[in-house]
């Protein structure tokens, strides 16, 4: 069969407004992106202690390029887990308070290669309907009956459990910070459920690693989780500022892991580099407690700010640095992201069928270099918004 039927379907796309454009980016100092030439304030990304571009991070990367290269070699079973690899393996278990971690090319991998690796066909999975994509991927391949959960519905939860009873294994997965939303997972009531119906609780700490909790160590810190049945995932890609995944746990878990997680086994290792950049990270992250603090003031100062003027932005019970403003209709979305963009700022527009239809929303991911200026700056704007008049 030719490929002629893509160009169709593209074109389908492109009616329907839902062709993905491409952009090339220059990331700049202070939290700030260069698109099409112009400099503008970066609230886009997900790096959100600014420590992608720290000198430190660089520091540490070239100090181990010069001695190792750029690329691993090989996977990290075969040869490629280098002094580098376990340097970071063994700082991110103390600093995760675990006894052991395992690195994987991506967050995606880790929570692909991590879900397949604990259930198949015998058992069952229970998913939040909101959960991130690499999430649902992961029950979807793992081939284990699947439980869709309508977003943060405990009771929901619940009843599926109970349906369950009498699978093999059970596994609980869920976002602790929601990519779309903001939101955070109820963790305490997750672990109660989770003992009662023994089964295995996934937590992503994707977006809450480096940002949420006293020592930045995730909403398992904050809530001061501690159960066997708890499997901690977790990305460099985000507040780390590097790249790759990871799981920490016990011994028993990593060593499964280890000899089980396929996209772990049969992907290249991290380049060493990146790794020593990750341990450079984690020490920020331990030496400089301001950096979450003031992400967190900002996040609640927005919220407040956007909240009085009207706007809707869901519910959350921890400031986390995903702050949407759901504005509903498409085009009034992408115009006020337009207009956002001609005054400075860069904000994702998050449409349909990223998020549900009427449903389409600014998407603010807020970093610590922010300053009082800019964030009353950009309130004023979105404010401006509130009216559905507005942005059109
Ligand atoms: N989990 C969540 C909740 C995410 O938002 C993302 C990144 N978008 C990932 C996992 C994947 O992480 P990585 O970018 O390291 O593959």
């Amino acid at each position: 069969m030719s490929l002629d039927w893509i160009a169709a379907e593209l074109a389908a796309w492109d009616n329907a407004g839902l062709r993905r454009a491409r952009r090339v980016t220059r990331p700049l100092a202070a939290g700030m992106i260069e698109v099409n030439g112009r400099p503008l304030l970066n609230l886009a990304a997900n790096d959100y202690l600014c420590l992608a571009g720290d000198a430190r991070l660089a520091a540490a990367a070239r100090e181990a390029i010069a001695e190792a290269g750029i690329g691993s070699r090989a996977s990290a079973l075969v040869s490629g887990r280098t002094v580098w690899h376990a340097e970071l393996e063994r700082r991110l278990a103390a600093f995760e308070h675990a006894e052991a971690a395992v690195l994987f090319p991506t967050g995606y991998a880790a929570n692909v290669g991590t879900i397949t690796a604990l259930v198949d066909r015998e058992d069952s999975v229970f998913c939040d309907r909101l959960n991130h994509a690499s999430l649902i991927d992961g029950c979807r391949l793992s081939g284990a009956r699947w439980h869709v959960i309508p977003h943060l519905d405990l009771g929901a939860l619940e009843v599926e459990l109970e349906k369950a009873r009498g699978r093999r294994r059970r596994l609980i997965v869920i976002d602790s910070v929601f990519s779309m939303d903001g939101d955070v997972a109820d963790l305490p009531a997750l672990v109660e459920l989770a003992e009662r119906f023994d089964a295995m609780l996934l937590i992503d700490e994707a977006h809450a690693t480096g940002v949420l909790g006293p020592g930045g160590r995730g909403l398992a810190e904050h809530f001061g989780a501690t159960s066997s049945r708890l499997v901690r995932v977790g990305t460099l890609s985000k507040a780390l500022g590097c790249l790759g995944g990871f799981v920490v746990g016990s011994q028993t878990l990593i060593d499964w892991l280890w000899n089980k997680a396929r996209p772990q086994i049969f992907s290249t290792a991290l380049p060493p580099a990146v790794a020593a950049a990750g341990c450079a990270a984690l020490e920020v992250v331990e030496q400089e407690p301001e950096r979450r603090s003031r992400l967190r003031t900002l996040s609640e100062t927005l919220r407040a700010r956007l909240t009085d003027a009207g706007l809707a932005v869901p519910e959350t019970s921890l400031p986390t640095p995903i702050v949407p403003v759901v504005l509903g209709d498409e085009g009034r979305t992408l115009a006020a992201a337009a207009r956002l963009e001609q005054a400075g700022f860069l904000v994702a527009a998050i449409r349909p069928p990223t998020v549900p239809a009427g449903s389409s929303r600014l998407r603010i991911s807020l970093h610590c270099d922010v300053t009082d200026e800019q964030l009353d700056r950009l309130a004023g704007l979105l404010a401006a918004f509130a009216s559905p008049q507005a942005a059109t």
